[in-house]
């Protein structure tokens, strides 16, 4: 039998192959964004009460009412803006599937997608099955800014989306106002709609706010912003997470996520609308992570790595070219396999593989982790 497949070049995502390869060779496991730690107990407790309580069948297709409604309080109170918890908020299953469902709802054949790269890896598939021209701008080390006059020159009458990631995966850099500025000027008179990824919105550091798109008068019309549970509540295992936008927009997204998904985990949307009424298991976030990272960042100072503190995300990118010129990738995976390290090399976010010599630790793991890594770390020897 003869199978044409729709993705010929696409391999298997780098998250699967380094957890992998850490699993294989027993290294601490600093590649794939997740905790190593638990989420809380009462969260789990709330969890188990709803499973055995009976509600275990389907949810409505939007999301559970009351988790809908504490997400239109969160971002009212956080992002002054008023979103209709009924035709504006939709509960899905993690945000990789609200970003999914969001191109599959607007990207036409033909249309073009700019993303911004090192992108995170589901953009450009998620494109490219929708029949959609993924339109890279590429960002850079040490400072991961967008120059949008160079941004802009990408735009052309079939630029259909713009997809932004702030807090950005894996860069851990962040959009300012500036940068609002910027785009506000230049998607102004155009229909070009705007997937903003969220899912960091509570980790960022050093007593910044996230900027959110949805601040945003002119922009959040065209807007769509995704976010994710399981970065808020240490649980990527639940696959949980919601997106934002305006009714005409919704009204398009929830055509295809009624028919890729229907709706989520139902036990679990009760539970966590009950978990999220006490706002501190939010709003403690970012103090909770920049103490990780500060750790970690102590750990690893005196090594050949070089790095500017993450300003968002859990995830903190260096420069290894004091160490080795090695390919990012063959310098990843000896650090797994030789120093029981594993990270993720940070070219396979770039659609032609650009090599900046920079690799990506996680640092959301406890304590004796970041320290055991920390000191690991220092063992590395200039090649
Ligand atoms: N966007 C970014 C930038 C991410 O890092 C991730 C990974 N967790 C996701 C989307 C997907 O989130 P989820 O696990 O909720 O699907
Ligand atoms: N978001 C996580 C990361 O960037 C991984 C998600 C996944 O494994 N698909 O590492």
């Amino acid at each position: 039998m003869q199978i044409t497949s729709k993705l010929p070049n696409l391999g298997t995502t780098i998250f699967t192959v380094m957890s992998g390869l850490a699993n294989q060779h027993n290294a601490i496991n600093l590649s794939q964004g997740f905790p190593n730690f638990d989420c809380d107990p009462k969260l789990k407790n709330l969890v188990s009460h709803y499973v055995q309580n009976g509600y275990n069948q389907y949810c409505p297709m939007t999301g559970l009412p009351t988790l809908t409604q504490r997400l239109a309080n969160k971002i009212e109170h956080l992002y002054q803006v008023a979103y209709n918890p009924k035709t504006e908020i939709n509960i899905t299953s993690g945000a990789t599937q609200a970003i999914f469902s969001t191109i599959h709802a607007f990207v036409h054949a033909g249309d073009q997608v700019i993303i911004v790269e090192p992108a995170y890896d589901c953009y450009q598939p998620s494109i490219q099955l929708a029949g959609g021209i993924v339109v890279p701008y590429q960002i850079k080390a040490p400072d991961w800014k967008i120059d949008w006059e160079a941004f802009g020159q990408l735009i052309t009458p079939k630029t259909k989306m713009i997809i932004l990631n702030t807090p950005h995966n894996p860069s851990g850099s962040i959009l300012i106002d500036d940068d609002y500025q910027a785009l506000q000027k230049l998607v102004a008179d155009t229909n070009i709609l705007i997937l903003s990824d969220e899912v960091y919105e509570h980790m960022i550091y050093d007593g910044q706010k996230h900027c959110s798109i949805l601040s945003y008068p002119a922009l959040r019309k065209r807007s769509l912003a995704v976010y994710s549970f399981g970065k808020t509540l240490h649980a990527t295992g639940w696959k949980l997470g919601y997106i934002v936008a305006d009714e005409a927009l919704m009204y398009e997204f929830r055509k295809v996520h009624q028919f890729d998904v229907f709706s989520s985990n139902t036990p679990m949307q009760y539970a966590i609308a009950d978990y999220l009424e006490d706002e501190s298991t939010y709003l403690g976030l970012a103090n909770f992570f920049q103490q990780k990272r500060d750790l970690f960042l102590d750990k690893i100072k005196d090594s050949p790595f070089e790095f500017i503190p993450s300003a968002g995300t859990y995830f903190q990118v260096a420069d290894y070219s004091a160490i080795s010129d090695e390919p990012d990738t063959e310098f990843a995976k000896r650090m797994t396999i030789e120093y029981g390290v594993a990270v993720i090399p940070i070219s396979v976010f770039y659609h032609n593989n650009l090599d900046n010599k920079v690799v990506r630790f996680c640092f959301a793991k406890t304590e004796d982790v970041l320290e055991e890594a920390g000191k690991l770390i220092k063992t590395i020897q200039p090649k």
